[in-house]
């Protein structure tokens, strides 16, 4: 086992969790054993919200812009160790080191925004009527909690804990039981950088630590990114115990094609877009609707992905499971019949055969009723449907339950205003294969994709980590005004 067993971090220390409940942590690129990682009891949970709790007063006091002080000295320690980062997170989770490295350095821009809020969260001031001021403050909520995924091991965690803790929080973070690795670093970055003990804090688990949490009296707020199906009953477990809950799912996104686009940079966008991080991304592109007479840009996309050799220039997939799970989308739409162009299923890399590859994938004359066209597939695959019209196109867009992201590639102007319109996504790319919003601009999708008021990061984040207290004085009794009695 190439690292020490997986522990759960409270109070600042790793500590053990009180099962022998485990699981093995293996990387996807090569099948390495790389640790163990415990399936914490919901008991475990307790303590970890007591350290929480313990430091949340201190934490809340101190002024916001002592508090970014950490994560301007975070921020340092993650350009300092950024390669090392890189590596760890490649490691577990299969994608290549170069996309690893882009991962963390979405980290440092995200903890670059937290080190801003001290100029988004002045509050606001007015003299109401004479002598009498209204005023508005972000109050920290208390404990909070970060459940995330495993297709980003460094980048969602770094989605939450800036802003939540940099607001005045104190979290508990549930890594996902495939990737645990990275966290732990991050939680030794953090105490290097200065952060007090127990105001960030992280519990390994299952469904049973997530129950926990959604059900624990001393947490007020869950934060959950994973699939759609977990999500939902996040949300409603959560909400059900009366916190408030912000709830990301899976997604379908479409790319809408115009016969007038681009050819080249078209097939390079769709290409990187469905296999970057080997489609396992929610923003990945997962369909693709082409509009009119597009052969000639299928026959360039089929050439990118040619291009793309897995193990080189595409990571792995997560586990056996996936590959699996994808290789039976592929297969399914074949007999359905579909026409499989480039064809990425029994995937070997030499001298990594214990690795978890699909290459890349690209099926045409897709149907909107078949599995590949409606399902998430979370892998390197894209389902090409054709239509005569951007209304045919945008109705399949539109009937997805998804709404994560949408892009249109076009040359015409008024083409792509009407499809930002008319897309049902929260994210919409023009030209752009993968329309993440950057800081500060704040990133969630609408429908399936996202349950709950807000989006996770950026500014809009602001509303979901801290409460409004709103106070209203009056210092002028020889005014002689009333007010409001
Ligand atoms: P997942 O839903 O299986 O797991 C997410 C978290 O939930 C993990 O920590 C896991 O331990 C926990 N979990 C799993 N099953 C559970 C259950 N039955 N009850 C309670 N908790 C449970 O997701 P994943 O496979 O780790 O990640 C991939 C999914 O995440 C994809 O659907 C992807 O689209 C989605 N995702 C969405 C976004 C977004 O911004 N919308 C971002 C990243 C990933």
């Amino acid at each position: 086992m190439k690292y020490t067993p997986v522990q759960n971090y409270i109070n600042g220390k790793f500590t053990a969790a009180s099962t022998d409940k485990k699981l093995d942590v293996i990387s996807p690129l090569d099948g390495t054993l790389l640790s163990t990682v415990p399936m914490s009891p919901a008991k475990d949970l307790d303590t970890e919200v007591k350290a929480a709790k313990a430091a949340f007063p201190g934490w809340s006091k101190t002024p916001i812009k002592e508090r970014v002080q950490v994560f301007f000295r975070y921020k340092y320690l993650l350009e300092k160790h950024l390669q090392e980062l890189g590596a760890l997170v490649s490691e577990e989770n299969g994608k290549t080191l170069g996309e690893a490295i882009a991962e963390v350095e979405k980290c440092i821009e995200l903890t670059e925004f937290a080190t801003s809020l001290p100029q988004l969260v002045t509050g606001e001031v007015l003299e109401v009527s004479r002598g009498v001021e209204c005023r508005t403050e972000h109050v920290p909520l208390g404990v909070v909690a970060s459940i995330v995924p495993f297709n980003f091991p460094s980048m969602v965690p770094n989605w939450t804990i800036p802003n939540a803790i940099a607001l005045g929080n104190c979290m508990v973070m549930k890594p996902s039981e495939k990737v645990p690795l990275s966290v732990g670093r991050i939680a030794e970055l953090l105490k290097e950088a200065g952060l007090p003990d127990g105001v960030f804090n992280v519990v390994h688990g299952d469904s049973e630590i997530v129950n926990a949490i959604c059900d624990h009296p001393g947490i007020e707020a869950v934060s959950f990114v994973g699939s759609t199906k977990v999500a939902k009953i996040v949300y409603q477990r959560s909400t059900h115990n009366y916190k408030r809950c912000l709830a990301l799912g899976g997604a379908k996104n479409h790319l809408m094609v115009l016969p007038d686009a681009k050819a080249d940079m078209t097939a390079q966008n769709v290409a990187a877009s469905m296999s970057g991080c080997a489609g396992q991304r929610c923003m990945a592109a997962s369909a693709m609707v082409g509009v009119g007479n597009i052969d000639h840009i299928i026959d360039k996309i089929c050439d990118e992905a040619r291009k793309i050799v897995p193990g080189k220039n595409l990571g792995a997939v997560i586990n056996k499971e996936s590959q699996e799970r994808i290789e039976r989308y592929i297969t399914e739409a074949e007999q359905q019949g579909a026409k499989i162009l480039v064809d990425g299923r029994h995937t070997v890399v030499a001298g990594k055969e214990k690795g978890t590859y699909v290459g890349p994938t690209v099926i045409d004359h897709v149907t909107p009723g078949m599995s590949v066209a409606t399902e998430e597939i979370f892998g390197p695959v894209i389902s090409i449907m054709r239509t005569n019209t951007v209304d045919e196109a945008l109705a399949i867009e539109n009937a997805n339950p998804y709404g994560n992201a949408a892009s249109v590639f076009t040359q015409n102007g008024g083409m792509a205003r009407y499809i930002i319109d008319h897309a049902s996504a929260g994210m919409i790319g023009v030209n752009v294969g993968v329309p993440v919003p950057r800081e500060p601009f704040s990133f969630g999708g609408w429908n399936d994709s996202k349950f709950g008021v807000g989006d996770i990061t950026g500014k809009s984040s602001i509303e979901f980590w801290t409460k409004l207290k709103k106070s209203t004085t009056k210092w002028n009794p020889e005014a002689g005004v009333n007010w409001m009695s």
